[in-house]
């Protein structure tokens, strides 16, 4: 099977000659019309030959001819117009947390729509014929939905929490499930002025509200802390009793803890997407990073997932800065820090739950508190804009080199407004923009969010290389552990208690510092025998309990 993509907003027949239509093989000796032009170019999928000439001549890069033999054209679903994206497949929705899994724009979110009733389909098409799914549809109307958005900005509006859940559930069950969530202390104060962490858990509660029947959580995990991913996990699976509940997330070991089964999402990005079957959780996260779909026989990648990234000794590298054991003071809140030292080509990681001091060492890194001065980078956590500024445009003024530009695929963007990025897009952007300002030390704060497994790989390739090129330094913060234990050379770990008090850890070998954490939280890691990479521990179950009295918090 052959699809033909045109790009709408890349196409300007105005400016290129119409060389698509000019060298297209059928156009030119079968005097069909296979490339039309009207308005934009329009290809016939029917006549194309798929030999891509148009695709190669076209000097917008505005076409794709893709060939997929591995999809059936009786699994389409929805296509979003002639040329456009096209979706083939449908997840089955059942009892219990099913998880999505696969790159962004390969239409996961076009599923959701459809499952939601938000997207009409022609229930005549070969592939919704099928029985569940036609009983699916058929008793839509009556289902009540939730859906919880994977953009916040929305919701950061000047408004008492409780007035925006009031209108969504009563009193009584907003103040049981905020306990739940741990944002009874939030209710009155204002959506615009709480953290993403916290905005985060407010929206989950949101969604929560109410008798629905099917929920849809789109990335519920982004900016909490590896405490509240589980916290918000163990809510979730409790609110699935006789519902359905549907996730996407990229963070596989959350991902995995939470869902018993999963449906894989691969295709070409904002070209087409297919759904694989229903697969059980472990077994398809696995097959996912191998990139190999046992079941149906199909490669969605040329190559494994490796996260085996080599780490940098604590030790190896010049010394660049360090500072000796301090304290911060920030109101009612008091950080102790233990003395360190940084090294040039070294990623540290920093873990810990969020309000115990991350952010405030990282402004006494740069010098904002105490008394400290390093030449200082920084990506901040929360990304929400409204900046009408062309992407172009910065990459001019901020002097993007190609490299950056490349490495983190900016030249789509460039016609762009900086606030109608997506959030994956202005995760890629400012990442660049950090590592664009010549500094000593980078600090890039919850890098992972919004970017799927593939970005969040390739984000961590681009740092560690940076920083061994150009023989710096970078602290990271996030919450994603599988994440972090590629990127991270050695952590600095953070503990106390939220909004009272901190303390940092010196900077400390990488499975010395997870095991710290894991301790202080109460959670133990095991070790996947197939795939070796990371597992939650259900609390309380053998192999929990075991790890527990061996005093072995993490089996990496
Ligand atoms: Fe024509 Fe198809 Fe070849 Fe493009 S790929 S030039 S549309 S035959």
């Amino acid at each position: 099977m052959r699809i033909a993509i045109v790009h709408k907003e890349k196409c300007r027949p105005g400016n290129c000659g119409l060389v698509c239509q000019k060298y297209c093989p059928v156009n030119r000796k079968e005097l069909q019309e296979c490339v039309v032009i009207e308005g934009k170019a329009k290809i016939d999928e029917k006549l194309c030959v798929g030999c891509g000439i148009c695709q190669r001549r076209c000097p917008e890069g505005a076409i794709e001819i893709i060939n997929v033999p591995e999809v059936d054209e009786k699994n389409l679903v929805y296509r979003y117009g002639e040329n456009e994206f096209a979706l083939y497949g449908l997840p089955v929705l059942r009892e219990g947390v099913l998880g999505l899994l696969g790159r962004n724009g390969i239409g996961k979110s076009t599923a959701i729509e459809i499952l939601a009733g938000k997207k009409e389909v022609d229930l005549t098409l070969d592939f919704l014929k099928s029985s569940e799914l036609k009983r699916y549809f058929a008793n839509l109307k009556e289902k009540q939905i939730s859906y919880k958005p994977q953009n916040l900005s929305s919701l950061s509006i000047d408004l008492p929490v409780i007035d925006l859940l009031r209108k969504r559930g009563e009193v009584e069950e907003i103040k049981k499930l905020a306990v739940e969530l741990d944002v009874e202390h939030l209710l009155n104060n204002k959506l615009n002025k709480l953290s993403g962490g916290e905005l985060q858990r407010v929206a989950v509660l949101a969604a929560s509200l109410g008798k629905a029947d099917i929920y849809f959580f789109d990335e519920p995990f982004a900016f909490l802390d590896i405490a509240e991913r589980v916290r918000v996990s163990d809510f979730i699976h409790e609110l699935s009793k006789n519902k359905i509940i549907v996730v996407v997330e990229h963070d596989l070991l959350i991902l995995d803890y939470l869902t018993e089964y999963l449906n894989i999402f691969y295709g070409q990005q904002g070209c087409f997407g297919a759904v694989s079957d229903v697969k059980k959780s472990r077994e398809g996260i696995n097959e996912y990073l191998k990139g190999f779909l046992k079941n149906e026989n199909i490669r969605i990648r040329d190559k494994g997932l490796n996260f085996n990234f080599t780490k940098t000794r604590e030790n190896a590298g010049k010394i660049i800065g360090r500072w000796d054991d301090f304290n911060l003071k920030l109101g009612d809140f008091s950080l102790d820090i233990k003395s360190g030292e940084i090294r040039e080509n070294h990623v540290i990681g920093i873990l810990g739950r969020n309000g115990i001091g991350k952010t405030s060492f990282v402004r006494a890194l740069a010098g904002e508190i105490g008394n400290l001065e390093f030449d200082v980078s920084y990506k901040p956590q929360y990304l929400f804009t409204d900046n009408e500024d062309l992407v172009r445009n910065v990459i001019v003024r901020e002097k993007i080199d190609n490299k950056l530009r490349s490495s983190f695929n900016l030249g789509i963007l460039e016609q762009k407004k900086i606030k109608d990025l997506s959030g994956g897009e202005l995760q890629r952007f400012s990442i660049a923009r950090c590592l664009a300002k010549n500094s000593d030390v980078y600090l890039i704060d919850e890098p992972s969010a919004y970017l799927d497994v593939e970005e969040r790989i390739k984000m961590a390739r681009i740092i560690k290389e940076f920083m061994k090129d150009n023989e710096k330094t970078c602290f990271v913060v996030d919450h994603d552990l599988l994440l972090m234990s590629y990127l991270a050379d050695s952590v600095m770990v953070f503990f106390g208690e939220p909004g009272k008090r901190g303390v940092a850890s010196e900077i400390m070998n990488f499975e010395k510092g997870i095991s710290e954490l894991l301790k202080s939280l109460d959670i133990t890691l095991r070790k996947d025998k197939d795939s070796g990479r990371p597992r939650i521990n259900k609390k309380g179950s053998v192999l929990d309990r075991e790890q527990k009295a061996r005093g072995e918090w993490a089996v990496l």
